[in-house]
């Protein structure tokens, strides 16, 4: 510390301070301009004040920009580690305008040690800059001709940059009330959607889809989330995650279709349903204009349509539940946030399939394996916790995955063993209920995957490993048997609108044959996605 007692080590260190926090916030040629816009509060720190008073203030105000820039460049670092994603992206701007408050408090607890450890280096990196800035304007030394003549041309030099519109926009008091102004813009277009809905039916009745036959059909759509088919022994995992459908695959023959080689191409949930009830034209902020969305679709056909779900989610509620007939969000007391189970919703399934009108379509919307994965099991079902050494520890502690990322990946199990109860349940109530002379069928999807050290050291939503896109897809029906061969077919979510309609024995014009997985005429195209070398026939 007698090295800073000097004003111009000081002044020297916290420069160099501010250099290392732009160059971790942002990329090459913005950390240089972050650094310029910066300038003006070094400049002026080497300025001699005279008055103590006027010191004080300087110190003041210095030191909380200081502090700005610093929790600026935290933020971007975190979001940069965690998604490979800028403040402004949208994956980042949809999931905060989405976010209840008590679900971001549930995420910050996820994060947990990380999450501590960074905030114990912020609050050391801002102590040290406290500091830093203390000793710099103390005791105020005079500036000699030539230094003032650098400082006033590097000001000059400062203010010019302020000047220009690109640079300043970078500045942090700027920058994020810009943000937070996003994020209740795209908020707000969620909140109005009605024209949009009204615009998605009145394309459907144009479409006029027509029923294949006449006989009572009753389908049950089950979306879940975060759940990747890696860890389901459905699909060959090692642990056994997935008992209760394995028995129902083996129960049902041809008449169930596990689709072996499912990919999102999203990988989030948003984006994810966007696609898929658009039959892959839609984006979660595409006006409707002529595009169509598979429940107003099934409705104009003459379908009831129940919408029930876990999620507490504006975008999906506005952009899909709300144009189903009859909606119901269980998760919606405050408090309570996301540890509401799953299995609530099966009561509310059984009054739906109750009902006795003829058609019939219910969509589950399931929480799933979503972080944080203890909340999606009951305390006493979690015999994966115990799997310390077994084939699959071994096998991650051999590719060099930590210990906590190995029991992240335990509750993970935990939760798809949960989950393979509630999902097989579904089905089981359903069998139950096949209308009398009519047909009933079951589909079953993860809106993405989930990365759990399958690639990475990371545990989350991964939209840069192939993980985060690798979803499990199951179907079932209670009349003709699924196409020999169709397991094999890789399938992509964003085209498994027309799987769907063709559960739902719907058809109208210009349905391309090459986009249904069920179909013979089938005709697969990779999506485009971020990943480098992925073979999506595995
Ligand atoms: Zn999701």
């Amino acid at each position: 510390m007698t090295l800073i007692r000097s004003p111009h080590a000081a002044l020297a260190l916290l420069a160099l301070l501010l250099t290392g926090v732009a160059a971790a916030a942002h990329e090459g040629w913005r950390s240089v301009q972050l650094l310029v816009l910066a300038l003006p509060l070094l400049v002026w720190l080497r300025w001699p004040l005279q008055s103590p008073a006027g010191r004080r203030l300087r110190r003041m105000l210095v030191s909380a920009l200081l502090l700005a820039f610093l929790l600026d460049a935290a933020v971007r670092a975190f979001l940069w580690s965690q998604y490979q994603a800028f403040p402004h992206s949208s994956l980042v701007l949809a999931a905060v305008a989405n976010t209840a408050p008590g679900e971001a408090l549930e995420y910050l607890r996820h994060q947990g040690l990380g999450l501590a450890l960074g905030v114990v280096a912020l609050l050391g990196l801002g102590g040290l800059c406290l500091l830093l800035v203390r000793r710099s304007g103390e005791p105020a030394l005079p500036l000699g001709r030539g230094e003032r003549l650098l400082l006033i041309a590097l000001l000059l030099f400062a203010v010019l940059a302020h000047a220009s519109k690109p640079w300043r926009r970078h500045h942090p008091l700027l920058y994020w009330p810009g943000w937070v102004e996003s994020v209740a813009e795209l908020r707000r277009s969620w909140q109005d959607q009605d024209r949009e809905r009204a615009q998605l039916m009145a394309n459907a009745l144009q479409a006029a889809p027509r029923r294949l036959d006449e006989a009572p059909s009753t389908v049950v759509l089950v979306i879940s989330d975060s759940v990747n088919r890696d860890n389901m022994s459905l699909y060959g995992y090692e642990r056994e995650t997935t008992p209760q459908l394995a028995a129902l695959a083996r129960q049902e023959g041809d008449r169930w279709l596990t689709l072996r080689h499912a990919w999102s191409t999203q990988a989030n949930t948003v984006g994810s349903l966007a696609g898929f009830f658009s039959f892959g034209e839609r984006g979660p902020a595409q006006a409707a204009g002529r595009s169509q969305h598979v429940l107003a679709l099934a409705r104009a056909a003459g379908y009831r349509v129940w919408w029930m779900s876990n999620h507490d989610d504006v975008a999906i509620e506005q952009q899909h539940a709300r144009l189903a007939d009859e909606v119901e969000m269980i998760n919606r007391q405050p408090g309570r946030t996301t540890s509401s189970l799953d299995r609530e919703l099966l009561d509310c399934l059984a009054e739906a399939l109750a009902d006795p009108r003829p058609r019939k379509l219910i969509v589950l919307h399931l929480l799933g394996a979503h972080p944080h994965y203890e909340s999606r099991t009951p305390a006493d079902e979690r015999p994966f916790d115990a799997s310390r050494g077994d084939a699959v520890d071994a096998r991650l502690e051999r590719a060099g995955k930590p210990l906590w990322l190995r029991e992240r990946r335990q509750s993970y199990d935990d939760a798809i063993l949960h989950h393979d109860g509630v999902v097989a349940a579904t089905l089981r109530q359903l069998r139950a209920q096949v209308p009398a002379n009519g047909q009933a069928a079951w589909m079953f999807v993860s809106d993405h995957g989930q990365e759990v050290g399958h690639e990475l050291i990371h545990a989350g939503h991964s939209p840069n490993s192939a993980a985060g896109y690798r979803v499990p897809a199951l179907l079932w029906r209670s009349g003709a048997p699924f196409p020999a061969g169709a397991a094999e077919r890789p399938f992509r979510l964003d085209w498994g609108g027309w799987a769907l309609a063709e559960l739902l024995r719907i058809d109208w014009q210009n349905q391309p044959e090459e986009r249904n997985v069920l179909s013979a005429g089938y005709a697969w195209t990779a999506p485009a996605l971020p990943l480098r070398q992925v073979r999506f026939d595995r």
